[in-house]
């Protein structure tokens, strides 16, 4: 065991912080100068250099990051009621507010842009979140290596989403700057063009008995490609015939007769049962998961035909276009954290100054010291998790809403004539316990999807060359997805290089347990990732490179520069679907119900919309801010 460690590089001291009993220990190195995106973005985006390093400037922390251990440390303390009597004296209670967010992430901080405009800039508004960077899921990784900056996204990855952007949301994105039709100009397509790279499946012994990559996924006629896969001739003929025109497996039924019971079974049962595919084909659909966790075996037949997966092109069923991912897209190189910066560059103007753009955000240096200040009229508060919220008097009456959060290690107390909460749906029941049980009983019925994105520096990509792949879809591992950074250009930055420079290497994962009902899949999951060390998925990202590039002159104990592993048991909003949820009409779903204000507290966040998108997030915000000032008589 110790020497397959040390081939593969767990010894080595490389950018990691791994975790003992939740507090952080320091690896190796993490004082890393400070200046590199100068180094790297065009003239004129530098940023001044602050001299950041992992002390003063988040996005630079490695290791385990995303929903990490501390940030969520109280959550155990709020489900077992260690604050159902509110935490501090209402006499301690010196600080006050317009508006208190509990939350930072797009929905938090898109709340507080809306009330601002809705009531003026001189509304003081304080956001409070437990973690210690600002966005939510929208989180900026950022790795300084040999006076260069790499920046990948350590969760919302874009602006897209299948359903269309709300006028509001359009608006919000327009007003910071961000002009998403412009998104073509940054695309690089060196990968492709220059190096000739494309998509690869890798087929893994444990599934498919025998290591292998095929190279050509999606570019090589199916019968070609998976002549070269190890799996029987019954299971490659059968998946050769399903991604080609299908016949009709449901012959003799109406159109809708097919949705029905379509919407009723399973993708995987569809595939196995309708279309008789061989069960030998079955682990290729291992780890697709489609959107939110829906995997084969969980997601609707309905929805996979809708979202265009292979196998029902003969049925005739006239799909209207439901899904259009494609038509709304903008990639940042950190992803969505620039919509979150951008945001808080107009909230905070002293923490990100002159009013960045979509062009100048990515190489501007967030001033953390500077969200949190006296006399600023929006504060953001960060590494301090809310633990109760409890109305002055009767909710329906009451003038003031009292917020406790932890900093430090000490509770502390704010009072707001407003509150809006747009961190978690099933935390709301613990923070505010006075709520009404049925509503509560909503509350908790999502279950978040947990994700995994892990950013690994790699020394060069030579690996990729030589196997001319730059994406992997790995059915069945731990992570089913891994690419090379896309390299977009927006805003003068370019995380592609030559070959023999770094480059960041995205991996993707939707832990889950598969023949379990989705919700449960998504507890599993959620249990999987909470209880994993930062040790254990190192070990996972080193064998799985190892064994992905294997023949090529990759060394996982070499190549391997940082780790930053992005956790998320709360990862994307549950959303409904016909296999897991009742049929209700839509204003009895669980998230309206959930969602209702309660005296002066009005809910927000992605949850609240029963979908996982940053459009969500801002629709939500808007409403939420509507409630407020609907009830304050301002219609
Ligand atoms: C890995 C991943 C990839 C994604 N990719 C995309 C994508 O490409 N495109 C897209 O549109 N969407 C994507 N999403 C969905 C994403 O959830 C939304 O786009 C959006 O960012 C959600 O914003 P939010 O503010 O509603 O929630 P969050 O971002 O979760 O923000 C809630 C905030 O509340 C904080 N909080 C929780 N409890 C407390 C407490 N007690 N006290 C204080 N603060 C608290 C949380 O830590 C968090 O900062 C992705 C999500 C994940 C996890």
């Amino acid at each position: 065991m110790d020497a397959l460690f040390r081939k593969l590089g767990m010894d080595r001291p490389i950018t990691r912080r791994d975790f003992l009993n939740g507090m952080a220990v320091t690896a190796a190195s993490t004082q890393i100068p400070g200046n590199g995106l100068m180094a790297q973005t065009a003239a004129g985006t530098a940023p001044a250099d602050i001299g950041r390093t992992t002390e003063n400037y988040p996005p630079l922390r490695s290791g385990l990051r995303g929903n990490y251990p501390t940030s969520i440390s109280e959550f155990e303390n709020l489900r077992t009621g260690k604050y159902k009597a509110f935490p501090v004296p209402a006499a301690e209670i010196t600080e006050s507010y317009d508006l208190v967010v509990v939350g930072g992430g797009i929905s938090g901080l898109s709340a507080a842009h809306f009330y601002r405009k809705a009531l003026g800039e001189d509304q003081r508004i304080l956001i409070l979140d437990n973690q210690d960077d600002i966005g939510g899921h929208a989180k900026r990784n950022q790795f300084d290596h040999a006076g260069k900056t790499y920046l990948g996204f350590g969760g919302t990855m874009a602006i897209a989403t299948p359903y269309p952007y709300s006028y509001g949301a359009k608006a919000l994105l327009k007003e910071l700057g961000i002009e998403v039709s412009r998104y073509p100009e940054f695309i690089n397509h060196e990968l492709e063009t220059n190096y000739k790279l494309g998509s690869a499946m890798f087929f893994d012994k444990e599934h498919f008995g025998a290591d292998r990559v095929v190279p050509g996924l999606g570019r090589t006629p199916w019968k070609d490609f998976f002549a070269k896969a190890p799996l029987s001739e019954a299971a490659q003929r059968d998946l050769v015939r399903l991604h080609g025109k299908n016949p009709d497996y449901m012959v003799g039924m109406a159109v809708e007769e097919k949705k029905a019971k379509l919407a009723k079974m399973s993708y995987q049962d569809y595939l196995l049962h309708v279309a008789k595919m061989d069960a030998g084909a079955l682990p290729v659909f291992l780890g697709d998961g489609e959107r939110n966790n829906k995997r084969v075996d969980t997601l609707p037949a309905l929805e996979a035909a809708e979202h265009g997966s292979i196998g029902f092109n003969g049925l005739g069923l006239k799909l209207e276009e439901t899904y259009n991912e494609g038509s709304f897209f903008f990639h940042f190189p950190d992803g969505n954290a620039s919509v979150a910066r951008l945001l808080v560059s107009r909230l905070v103007p002293a923490a990100l100054p002159g009013e960045p753009t979509m062009n100048t955000i990515v190489g501007s240096t967030l001033d953390y010291s500077k969200l949190d200040v006296e006399g600023s009229s929006v504060r953001i508060r960060l590494s301090s998790p809310v633990v109760r919220v409890k109305h002055e008097g009767s909710p329906e009456s009451a003038t003031l809403v009292n917020i406790a959060y932890r900093q430090n290690g000490k509770l502390h107390a704010v009072r707001a004539h407003n509150c809006i909460l747009a961190c978690y749906n099933r935390l709301i029941p613990y923070l505010v316990p006075e709520i009404p049980e049925k509503q509560k009983e909503a509350l908790f019925y999502p279950v978040k999807v947990p994700m995994v994105y892990t950013n690994v520096l790699l020394k060069r990509w030579t690996p990729f060359v030589k196997l001319g792949v730059s994406r992997f879809s790995s059915p069945g591992m731990f992570y089913p997805h891994a690419q090379l950074d896309p390299g977009t250009t927006v805003g003068g930055y370019s995380g592609v290089g030559t070959p023999e420079e770094p480059i960041l290497v995205h991996m993707m994962a939707n832990p889950n347990k598969p023949g379990l009902p989705r919700k449960e899949q998504n507890r599993a999951g959620q249990q999987e990732l909470l209880s994993a060390s930062f040790e254990k998925f190192e070990l996972d990202v080193r064998q799985q490179l190892d064994r992905m590039l294997a023949g090529t002159d990759f060394n996982p104990a070499k190549d391997i520069l940082a780790i930053t592993v992005n956790r998320w048991p709360y990862g994307y909003a549950y959303t409904y679907d016909s296999l897991a949820d009742p049929e209700v009409p839509l204003e009895e779903r669980p998230h309206i119900l959930g969602r209702h204000r309660f005296g002066l507290i009005s809910i927000a966040n992605s949850d609240a919309g029963a979908a996982a998108f940053t459009n969500q997030a801002m629709d939500e915000a808007n409403r939420a801010v509507e409630e407020l000032l609907v009830r304050q008589g301002l219609t």
